[in-house]
């Protein structure tokens, strides 16, 4: 049997991470891959038949990939920032809040027409986050903290963000109740919760979206997700890991042998550490000592190619400006709070909370240049509230029929002409537009219920009375398992385009 010091399970982007780090150390690495590609959910796709566009298929933006492991590793990632922080218009009004990055004054005007209030409170709020985000993203590529010391480390800050839920917090920020809304829905991505979370669920969510690169900033990258992927398995490459990809894994021993599935042939090897890429609930059907969670994504992707941008119904605010940044459609406070309580009766929320992305404004190079003359555009929907629990109701199909419609009703509430009409023909005559559920999800990539962090959120610090006596337990990446390992978004801090798991799970194998 080959022996490795290290198998690894998986080859999404952290798993890639895990194998550059560990062959760069000089450790021997085999990694599997059970689709045909690397870099699992980060990934780019010819996604429309006859098409030359190469969409994120996925995910889309990146904030938490710190610029330590791109200098570490000799990455060739190039993150765009955006002008725009968002638009959002008003469901019930003609105007809407557009907050420009590069237009302090006009942003000030913005919000005071929804409350003389809010852009001193939004400015206040932020510079919290911000706080938080210096001190804290420093310490993800750290051996865990423990509550206390991290309490130490934020301050007064720590109670308000870590402790209390935050959309209570945020109701007692603000008062107009489209700008709680706008700060609310960061609380909310792929995460089933109500605003007044008790569980605190949305508060780490939450804090995931304001801390990436001491900031909170997400950027769109170069080229799409794809190249983030492609450049880390580039680095691990070069290093020497081995990358094996239609290697479908079977099943791990305790003692770690690892089979795998390969070209329809059974391989058996083992390792001195193996590194999970993949989440616990999957981990827990190859290794049955590890036990399963439970868990459920709670999110709509509706990928689309248009021929243009769509016409807004307010006209204060250009197309390019409204989809320069991320641009929010029925998210407001109350909205979210509703579409919560219909989707936890069984219901497609109507409308539907959506929150839209372009690509191509910032970054055309995902489309060749004969569509990129035509001033065609992609457009990225990532639609809240839409837990996994509806897919048992509804049936797969049917509910990703029926989301779709929601999606587009919801996107032409605020539009001045229906999307249907701008909706790209590919050359088969079928419209670009595809729809994933949790379902979808689940199938693809494996992500379980469709989350799409693998695993519920966890704090970035372990309890003061827990165990940090081993490599594992310090770098949060311990499955109870001897020698093996989460690397992937399981793994504490994971969860997102970060590499986190990746690096921490190479960084405790070298300790250990
Ligand atoms: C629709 C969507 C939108 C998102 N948007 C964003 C975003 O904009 N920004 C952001 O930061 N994050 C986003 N995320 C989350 C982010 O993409 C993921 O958290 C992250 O990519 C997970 O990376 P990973 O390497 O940990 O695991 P994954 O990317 O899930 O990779 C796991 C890999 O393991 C493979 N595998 C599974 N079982 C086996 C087996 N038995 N044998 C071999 N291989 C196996 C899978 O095929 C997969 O390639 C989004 C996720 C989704 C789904």
């Amino acid at each position: 049997m080959q022996h490795y010091d290290v198998v690894i399970i998986g080859g999404g982007h952290n798993a890639l991470v895990a194998a550059a780090y560990l062959s760069k150390a000089g450790k021997s690495v085999l990694l599997l891959e059970k689709l045909d590609y690397l870099g699992g959910a980060a990934t780019s796709s010819y996604t429309f038949e006859g098409i030359d566009a190469k969409l994120s298929r996925y995910s889309y933006l990146v904030s938490l990939l710190p610029q330590q492991i791109i200098e570490d590793l000799g990455l060739e990632i190039t993150l765009a920032p955006r002008r725009y922080s968002s638009y959002t218009p008003n469901p019930h009004g003609a105007s809407g809040l557009l907050v420009d990055k590069a237009d302090r004054g006009a942003t000030k005007d913005s919000f005071d027409a929804f409350s003389k209030k809010d852009f001193e409170a939004w400015n206040s709020f932020y510079s919290k986050t911000e706080y938080i985000a210096q001190r804290l993203f420093p310490t993800v590529l750290e051996p865990l903290k423990t509550r206390s010391e991290i309490r130490t480390l934020l301050g007064e800050n720590f109670e308000t963000f870590f402790e209390r839920p935050i959309g209570d917090v945020i109701t007692e920020s603000f008062e107009s109740d489209l700008v709680r809304g706008v700060v609310m829905t960061d609380a909310l991505i792929g995460t089933f919760a109500p605003n007044s979370d008790q569980e605190l669920d949305a508060n780490r969510c939450f804090l995931y979206h304001v801390i990436g690169g001491g900031t909170g900033d997400w950027n769109i990258p170069v080229g799409g997700m794809g190249q983030v992927s492609g450049s880390i398995a580039a680095a691990a490459k070069r290093f020497g890991a081995e990358l094996v990809t239609a290697a479908k894994v079977l099943s791990i021993s305790p003692t770690r042998e690892v089979e795998y599935e390969l070209a329809g042939k059974h391989h058996k090897v083992n390792a001195d550490f193996v590194l999970s890429g993949i989440s616990k609930n999957q981990l827990s059907k190859l290794l049955p000592t590890i036990e399963p969670e439970k868990v459920q994504g709670a999110q709509v992707k509706v990928n689309m190619l248009l021929t243009r941008l769509p016409k807004l119904k307010d006209v204060s605010v250009s197309p390019e400006a409204a989809f320069g940044g991320t641009f929010h459609i029925n998210e407001n406070f109350e909205q979210l709070d509703a579409a919560f309580r219909a989707a936890s009766r069984g219901e497609i929320p109507d409308p539907l909370p959506c929150e839209i992305y372009c690509h191509s404004l910032t970054d055309p190079s995902i489309l060749g240049p004969e569509l990129r003359a035509t001033g065609a555009q992609t457009l990225t929907v990532f639609a809240l509230h839409m837990p996994h629990s509806l897919v048992e109701k509804h049936g797969n199909d049917e509910l990703r029929e029926k989301a779709q419609l929601a999606v587009l009703k919801s996107l032409n509430s605020v539009l001045a002409e229906p999307i249907e009409d701008l909706i790209y023909r590919a050359p088969n005559g079928e419209l670009c537009i595809e729809t994933k559920t949790t379902q979808d999800l689940e199938d693809a990539l494996g992500l379980p219920g469709g989350n799409i962090f693998h695993s519920p959120l966890s704090w970035p610090f372990v309890e003061d009375h827990e165990d940090l006596a081993t490599p594992e337990l310090r770098w949060g990446v311990a499955t109870g398992v001897d020698r093996v390992f989460f690397c992937g978004s399981s793994a504490m801090r994971g969860g997102a385009v970060s590499g986190i798991g990746g690096h921490n799970a190479a960084m405790a194998v070298l300790e250990s």
